[in-house]
């Protein structure tokens, strides 16, 4: 079994509106290339932030941009009019808990993958743009939020999945590296990662950015396994040429790590497949 749940029917430029992809026949391309690279468990995973509902959530400026379409209509066109699996790909809002909650029990999802792209109102992955926090933080500091975040997003039980999770590396050297060993950050997160009942994504995505790795780091997630997580195996595909990136060389790393299973969804409902 091979999975591809971490999936966006479109690019998240701007100029990408939904009624242009979420059709049916973009639906069959994803499909379709998807079943070139052996993988059968397939599903999408929109930004919550590109729907209007994201708003009584968090009112940043950026979701105030881009929160434009219904989530509604897309929970409605990826049930009624395509065989994928639905997800979300939601943000953790510290605080906020209660709100995002509300949110994401009233539909009926297979999946929801939780995501750390913002520490307060600063993010770790928009480098150049007008909240790219490694202007001016600290990277220590920068590491050490993003860690003790992640742990909080796990402990939420808010989601099923946790995304792309050392996220906080993604620009390599492009941005400033931290001076402590990697590890002393990952260990702010596992505790709660071992208290909580979440899936950790390994995602390809990463082998795409500056980064050119795999997330998460290999050590990152060795602890997560011997925390009893399991794996979701994902490639963050923004377009149907990018699905199951790369996946040859991630499944050969999961295999020397042991891993022999993956995390399957349905309405929110885990079970384990034989990886490959
Ligand atoms: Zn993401
Ligand atoms: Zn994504």
């Amino acid at each position: 079994m091979l999975t591809d749940y971490h999936v966006h029917l479109r690019p998240d430029e701007q100029g990408t509106p939904a009624a242009e992809h979420f059709t049916p026949a973009n639906a069959q391309r994803y499909r379709e290339a998807a079943s070139e690279r052996g993988i059968h468990e397939l599903g999408v995973s929109e930004h919550l932030h590109r729907f209007a509902q994201a708003l009584e959530v968090w009112t940043h400026p950026f979701w105030r941009q881009q929160a434009t379409d219904d989530l509604d209509d897309y929970c409605a066109f990826v049930r009624e009019q395509t065989d994928l699996r639905l997800g979300i790909e939601a943000d953790f809002v510290p605080g906020r808990e209660d709100r995002m909650q509300n949110l994401l029990e009233a539909r009926e999802w297979d999946y929801v993958i939780g995501s750390v792209h913002f520490l307060r109102d600063e993010a770790v992955d928009m480098r150049g743009g007008q909240w790219d926090i490694w202007r001016s933080a600290d990277p220590d500091a920068i590491w050490r939020r993003y860690f003790e975040t992640l742990g909080e997003a796990a402990r939420s039980g808010l989601f099923d999945v946790l995304a792309h999770p050392d996220l906080v590396k993604v620009w390599g050297d492009g941005a400033p590296r931290p001076r402590a060993d990697p590890r002393r950050y990952y260990e702010l997160a596992i505790d709660a990662i071992a208290d909580s009942d979440v899936a950790i994504e390994v995602s390809t995505a990463g082998l795409r950015k500056p980064v050119g790795e795999i997330y998460p780091a290999r050590a990152f997630l060795e602890l997560c396994l011997e925390a009893g997580r399991p794996v979701a195996l994902s490639s963050d595909a923004h377009l149907p040429g990018e699905l199951g990136h790369e996946y040859e060389r991630a499944v050969e790393w999961l295999a020397e790590m042991g891993v022999g299973e993956l995390a399957v969804f349905e309405r929110r409902e885990r079970r384990l497949e034989p990886l490959g």
